[in-house]
């Protein structure tokens, strides 16, 4: 297990995700953002629209889901 912040997947504070590989921090934290933006959170809702655009235009955010898998491959194990 490795984890990866709400911070370091661009949104605004220090929730940590947990998960297996970097699919699974990004789904969590996609949950989160989509709670958050639920519950009238505006501190994540540009964080919540970025998500939102990369889901709407997978090509354009390969860059951002590539560098993304790799901070999750070089973090250290739990
Ligand atoms: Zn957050």
């Amino acid at each position: 297990m490795k984890t990866m912040t709400c911070r370091d997947l661009g949104g605004p504070c220090d929730l940590a995700h947990h998960g297996e590989s970097a699919d699974d921090v990004i789904n969590a934290q996609d949950q989160h953002l989509k709670a958050a933006e639920k519950a009238g959170d505006a501190s994540h809702q540009e964080a919540r629209d970025a998500m939102k655009g990369r889901w709407r235009h997978p090509k354009r955010a390969m860059g951002w889901y590539k560098a993304t898998k790799q901070a999750f491959a070089d973090l250290p194990d739990d």
